[in-house]
């Protein structure tokens, strides 16, 4: 579905084949020329329902000159080297979310690094196995694309008179960035912020320093500075108050963190034993991804409260355990 937010600016919705069932990608228009912001997932029929989209308003993809992608998730950006071929268009990333995007290609790399990882934080092999293989699949639907520059922090870029600032808000993903147009008021935002469910957070298995909550919160108060008037997000309707949905988010993290630190005692316990416990019986209905982002999820928080000093983190043999101080 095509619709047109104001005049020359469109949000396309494209499917997916997940929980959530559409990702947004957003066109401006110049003359014929189109700037997309995130392309969609690279899976069948996706390709011909941004043309389809595209031609019921007069345009086409070979009109793509410009792709903006906000994160190197592949709901936002497996599109792109599809699209590249086909129309020579530029592409424009961080620096940061090229990094991850290249290193999903080096198998590997990943497979290695991932099996470190999720070992270290209490899953089986098998368990590792079933993960190492989900990473594998998803590998499959990303085309390649070669980055034609990197985006940097609060420049300004221009599409013919329209002109947006690169706002960094790394946190949901390593890189991210939203785009802020601060004559119009709006920010395309990604996943950064979204109306109805709080944007995932998850580890970053090459950089164990990195801190997902800290990050993704002092985002959250950058765009909550900016004299934004809409939102337009990755996935869902645009809103309109920033500060009302931060505020929910935050209250969200913040009792999920409490949830985490209540888990915890004297006895150690690793990251994936606290995610188990926290879900209960849920637990036995898992399939092998749930089990994946409960793990994500739950390191997130023990990061945050290690961070805090607020509990321990020790190595026992081959895992990482945590404790109450
Ligand atoms: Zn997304």
């Amino acid at each position: 579905m095509i619709t047109e937010i104001q005049t020359n600016f469109y949000r396309i919705s494209l499917p997916m084949p997940y929980r959530l069932r559409h990702v947004h990608t957003y066109a401006l228009v110049q003359g014929a020329d189109i700037a997309l912001f995130d392309t969609g997932m690279n899976m069948p029929g996706a390709y011909e329902k941004l043309e389809e989209d595209l031609k019921s308003v007069g345009l086409g993809t070979q009109f793509i000159r410009d792709i903006y992608i906000t994160h190197s998730h592949t709901d936002h950006c497996s599109m792109a080297g599809l699209l590249q071929e086909r129309t020579k268009a530029k592409i424009h990333i961080s620096a940061a979310a090229n990094n991850v995007y290249q290193y999903f290609h080096q198998a590997e790399v990943l497979t290695k690094a991932a099996r470190i990882f999720y070992a270290k934080h209490g899953m089986s092999p098998r368990e590792v196995d079933a993960m190492v293989e989900e990473i594998d699949d998803i590998r499959g639907i990303i085309a390649p694309f070669n980055a034609d520059d990197h985006l940097e922090q609060n420049e300004i870029r221009e599409f013919g008179d329209w002109k947006f600032e690169v706002i960094f808000t790394p946190g949901h993903a390593a890189g991210h960035v939203c785009f802020f147009f601060r004559e119009e008021g709006f920010l395309i935002a990604g996943d950064h912020v979204l109306p109805y469910i709080s944007p995932s957070l998850s580890p970053n298995i090459f950089d164990e320093v990195f801190q997902p909550l800290k990050n993704y919160l002092d985002s959250l108060q950058i765009v909550e500075n900016l004299p934004v008037t809409t939102i337009y997000p990755g996935h869902g309707n645009s809103f309109t108050n920033i500060s009302e949905r931060a505020g929910e988010i935050r209250t969200h993290h913040e009792l999920r963190k409490q949830v985490v630190l209540q888990c915890l005692n004297a006895q150690p316990k690793t990251t994936y034993a606290i995610s188990a416990e926290i879900s209960g019986a849920a637990t036995s209905r898992w399939d092998d991804w749930e089990k994946f982002m409960a793990l994500n999820g739950t390191y997130v928080y023990l990061q945050e409260l290690n961070r805090e000093g607020v509990i321990k983190e020790t190595m026992e043999g081959n895992v990482l355990v945590y404790k109450t101080i």
